[in-house]
């Protein structure tokens, strides 16, 4: 398994420094970051042994046992081993319900998926009580299909000003995602919409210099994205190509990830 996985994430950063070098870009500042919703847990000890330590989940049940897993092992590794262990960064990139916020605080480096005023006066005020500041991206529906979650693109500036002054936010960017198609047109369209909204963020100044992530690119897109300026690519199915899928818990499905608050 530790091979298969190995070689995937060889060739997938081959592709990332492919595209950077297409574009004038610089490999360090193209993060990967490992989608693990399908993966299981043993594949995800393996890829942090080979040095990945950027993990996203979309579900937040899933993530914090996840991070609570992984801290255990790692902890009791270094223990036995005399070692620093890995610190592995979790990024939660799945419509975030206003319930779950306190749970998955102490867990997520990054939230990438706030999309409402709602949202952001929530996870303001559950980082406020515990006595942390929250960084976030602002999710963005850059595809002009209707999809579920993702502010429209028109509304992501206001929403940025009246979220602005939330002190315990720390907006670092932006995350879209294209939609579901083969089209290479239709993928770029939406890639240099992404990347021109961003761009107009930055020159307005509105997100502060903390503003300066782009994750956008997904297994089947992400060297468009790369070349349209991500600086976050979220790899999963790529990645764990040829793995044993997870069999500890039944798959998330995305009725279950997606469910009503
Ligand atoms: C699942 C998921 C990904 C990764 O998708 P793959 O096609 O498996 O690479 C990226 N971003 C989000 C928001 C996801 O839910």
């Amino acid at each position: 398994m530790k091979d298969q996985l190995s070689s995937n994430l060889t060739s997938i950063k081959g592709r990332i420094s492919d595209a950077c070098a297409r574009s004038g870009r610089r490999d360090e500042d193209v993060k990967l970051i490992a989608v693990t919703k399908s993966a299981s847990m043993e594949a995800i000890r393996h890829l942090v042994e080979l040095g990945v330590e950027e993990l996203a989940e979309n579900q937040v049940q899933q993530m914090t046992k996840r991070a609570g897993m992984l801290q255990e092992s790692l902890s009791r590794f270094s223990t036995r081993t005399g070692e620093n262990s890995a610190k592995p960064r979790w990024h939660m990139i799945g419509h975030l319900q206003r319930n779950k916020v306190q749970a998955v605080l102490p867990w997520a480096a990054l939230i990438h998926s706030l999309d409402s005023l709602r949202l952001a006066e929530e996870i303001d005020a559950q980082a406020a009580k515990q006595g942390v500041v929250a960084p976030v991206l602002l999710q963005v529906n850059i595809s002009k299909e209707m999809q579920k979650f993702g502010i429209a693109v028109a509304a992501a500036l206001p929403l940025l000003e009246q979220i602005a002054s939330l002190p315990n936010l720390e907006i670092q960017g932006m995350m879209g995602m294209a939609p579901f198609t083969n089209d290479e047109d239709v993928i770029r369209r939406t890639f240099s919409r992404g990347k021109e909204l961003f761009d107009e963020i930055r020159s307005e100044k509105i997100g502060g210099p903390a503003f300066r992530e782009l994750s956008m690119g997904m297994s089947n897109d992400f060297e468009f994205a790369v070349e349209f300026g991500a600086t976050m690519v979220r790899v999963g199915s790529a990645l764990f190509e040829g793995v044993e899928p997870n069999g500890e818990t039944s798959p998330i499905t995305d009725a279950t990830a997606m469910a009503p608050e």
